[in-house]
């Protein structure tokens, strides 16, 4: 289960880990929060509504291509999720948890990603809280079975945006491998033409850093030191 916070996070954050689990065989599910009203890239639309309709399309289109088995846009305001009720949005993540029952949770780290977007670091503190939650029985008794996912990652980088503040972010445990899947990736992110210079603007960076994506082991069954793999469900499927 990936939780992001706009259309295309899928694929420009996450695409090679989605699509590589589908390689597998792997169920997955995208749980998006906002349709994106607020992009700077805005394509031919006139209005927020209208950008946000055709983006939910772009991101239905992403991802078929990545083999995405479920995936839901929620209606929370993009550019305004530090502003939510925390416990209710944690809530409508959490009863997903419990329905979807994934093994594996992903999402940003607390930095915000390499542009450091507000609505990415909530949807990092929402998705961590939500995980810790789903497992127990004290925490919303009302909304379906509690079930305790095994795994929590932060996709973190290796690499900063020129030219702006860069972030501080967490130290990586998995390195990905995503060679195998980079084209299926790209041809995600084409399935957001509304975001076509955003990926003009990135090129250069994915070409030299795009053939993995990295992230963070900031949850597990167990006590551990932390450690350095390639798989984020290792152990876990065959
Ligand atoms: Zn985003």
């Amino acid at each position: 289960m990936c939780v992001t916070a706009h259309p295309d996070d899928e694929c420009f954050g996450f695409g090679g880990a989605l699509a590589l689990a589908a390689d597998r065989g792997i169920e997955t599910y995208v749980l998006c929060l906002t349709d994106g009203q607020a992009g700077t890239y805005r394509g031919d639309a006139k209005s927020g509504a209208e950008l946000g309709a055709l983006r939910r399309k772009e991101f239905a289109g992403s991802c078929q291509v990545l083999g995405v088995t479920h995936y839901e846009l929620l209606d929370y305001e993009d550019g305004r999720t530090e502003f939510v009720d925390f416990s209710r949005a944690a809530g409508r993540l959490v009863e997903r948890m419990r329905r979807f029952k994934p093994d594996v949770v992903i999402t940003f780290g607390g930095e915000g990603g390499p542009n450091t977007h507000n609505d990415h670091m909530m949807v990092s503190a929402l998705t961590t809280a939500a995980f810790h939650w789903a497992g127990r029985e004290k925490r919303y008794p009302d909304l379906a079975t509690p079930f305790q996912p095994k795994r929590l990652y932060h996709i973190t980088t290796n690499f900063f945006i020129p030219g702006r503040q860069a972030p501080l972010p967490a130290p990586w445990t998995v390195k990905l491998d995503i060679r195998s899947v980079q084209e299926r990736k790209a041809e995600a992110f084409r399935q957001h033409p509304s975001q076509g210079p955003l990926m003009e603007v990135t090129r250069e960076l994915f070409e030299k850093y795009g053939g993995e994506e990295l992230y963070t082991l900031v949850a597990a069954e167990g006590i551990q030191a932390a450690r350095l793999t390639d798989d984020l469900f290792e152990g876990l499927v065959g």
